[in-house]
């Protein structure tokens, strides 16, 4: 008899596993963080074999202080920090390198080189990426060009690359299986997210040898099987999906229109446009959202550098509060903004401005300005931000979204929640399990095990906790977004 699904959730700085029970209930959850290697400013690197490790001690340690045999579990389910890049020998099994972490910008000169040359819209059209650092395809170069051997090795076919989905599974079934899944491989740059193949110009434009790239799979199919230590039956691995992919899975957006934001560190918000492979030349992203067998849907995908991260700078740099939940508070005991505008520009800004030389301000500040104006300017930066990405979003794809399904650490900032809902003007929905990624990654296992049985199953397990519906007056609504565009504007190009 099945009564659970574990998510293993193998993220930038921590590898978790989740067991559900059937009726989304979390039974157990585990967590170890691992080093993060900085050889050099901006480059960021983990040693695969912490992800690996973390990642396969959770997993034992949850279901042994859970006390459930492996006979009980369904499925096993992978979410993964996306993009992060890691290629090893196809014999041995040693990565030929550390893992080059998504943040890491050692190749942005690369990738200015080839903007110059003119590959920008090539890219676009069939990767749906703006041509970065951030995707693997520059990193895996990198690798080849860099660690000697390399390249001669991997025209030989010696070598493996892998997203970190790939890297787990290899690892998990003893070397036998490399495969990923659409949502990972739509984040190389070298996936035609049209065509849904590894794409040969793309391959030759960025000089890798096609036997390094694993098997796309769907998201949510039998891969392979993992042996638990200990007696009982081997347990298949049957979801894959990157992290914001699994998200907006956990958060059952399965209809064009549907969006989720997620309020971390950074803010990250996705939104379903359906079967149709809508690729603007905006500023935003357009990605796999949903790979199932029957249901491919695209995504279109924008970003946040310092969402929460604004509040841990208060709380840790500043230091003007204690905890990051105290901003709620000290936001709601003042009657507004007084005119405090913080733009937390600390690395430059993303969608839609993507200036990089844009920095940090608070602007507004007079006599009367207290610490809790300051406060309240900082956590309303991060739904002034998300705005301004939920209204790209809405141009881009042409679709209007009524309702934002909503996650992450910040989220359960109340005053937060009613501020997003009053100046974007829509509704939002808050869920009752808010590990909606790891909840995605048991989805997508679950599904393929026939532990749930179809998509309205999921849908309909869905439990809202709480929604924040709009209050604000129109004209008031626009006076501060005007407010916080004049704001912007005076962050732009500083460090220039
Ligand atoms: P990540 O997964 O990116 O590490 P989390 O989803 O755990 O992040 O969210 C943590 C972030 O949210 C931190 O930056 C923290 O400062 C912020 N945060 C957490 N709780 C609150 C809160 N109640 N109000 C505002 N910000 C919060």
């Amino acid at each position: 008899m099945k009564k659970y699904v574990i998510a293993l959730d193998q993220g930038t700085t921590s590898s978790r596993a989740i067991i559900f029970d059937k009726d989304r209930n979390i039974v157990e959850m585990k967590q170890r963080e691992f080093p993060q290697i900085f050889p050099k400013p901006g480059w960021v690197e983990h040693d695969p074999m912490d992800i690996y490790s973390t990642q396969m001690a959770v997993l034992h340690e949850a279901v042994a202080a859970a006390g459930i045999p492996a006979e009980e579990i369904a499925a096993i389910g992978i979410t993964n920090q996306r993009e992060t890049t890691i290629v090893w020998d196809r014999k041995t099994g040693e990565p030929v390198y550390n893992a080059i972490v998504w943040q890491c910008s050692r190749t942005s000169a690369e990738c200015e080189k080839y903007i110059r040359q003119g590959h920008g819209k090539m890219v676009r059209e069939k990767t749906g990426l703006l041509i970065d650092s951030y995707f693997s395809a520059t990193k895996i170069r990198w690798i080849l060009e860099n660690v000697e051997g390399a390249r001669q090795r991997a025209e030989a076919g010696e070598l493996l690359f892998g997203t970190v989905d790939t890297w787990l599974v290899w690892k998990m079934t003893g070397g036998k299986i490399h495969v990923t899944d659409m949502t990972n491989a739509s984040r190389t740059m070298l996936y035609n997210i049209r065509e849904r193949c590894w794409d040969k110009e793309l391959l030759e434009l960025f000089g890798i040898p096609k036997s390094m790239l694993p098997r796309v799979c769907s998201s949510s199919e039998i891969y392979g099987m993992y042996d638990l230590p200990g007696e009982g039956p081997e347990i298949p691995i049957a979801g894959i999906a990157g992290d914001q992919q699994a998200a907006l899975f956990g958060q059952a957006c399965f209809e064009a229109g549907q969006a989720k934001n997620t309020y971390g560190t950074g803010c990250f918000m996705l939104m379903n446009i359906g079967e149709e492979c809508r690729i603007s030349d905006g500023k935003l992203v357009t990605t796999i959202g949903i790979g199932l067998k029957d249901r491919v849907q695209y995504a279109v995908e924008g970003s946040v550098f310092v969402g929460g991260a604004v509040i841990q700078w208060l709380r840790d740099g500043l230091q003007i509060l204690a905890k990051s939940s105290d901003s709620e508070a000290a936001a709601e005991s003042v009657p507004d903004n007084g005119g405090v505008y913080f733009v937390p520009a600390f690395t430059g800004l993303g969608a839609p401005y993507w200036d990089m030389y844009a920095r940090g301000a608070v602007l507004g500040i007079t006599r009367g300005t207290t610490r809790e104006h300051i406060i309240r300017a900082a956590v309303e930066s991060m739904a002034f931000q998300s705005m301004e990405l939920l209204e790209s979003l809405q141009k881009e794809s042409g679709i209007p979204i009524e309702r934002l399904r909503v996650d992450g650490g910040a989220c359960s900032n109340d005053f937060l929640m009613q501020f997003q809902s009053d100046i974007c003007g829509v509704t939002i929905e808050r869920p009752v399990i808010r590990e909606t990624t790891a909840l995605g990654a048991a989805y997508l296992a679950g599904l393929a095990a026939g532990f749930w049985e179809s998509l309205e199953d999921v849908s309909r397990g869905r439990e809202v906790e709480r929604i924040f519906e709009p209050s604000m007056e129109g004209s008031e609504r626009e006076r501060l977004s005007e407010e916080w565009r004049k704001a912007v504007g005076r962050t732009l190009d500083w460090a220039k």
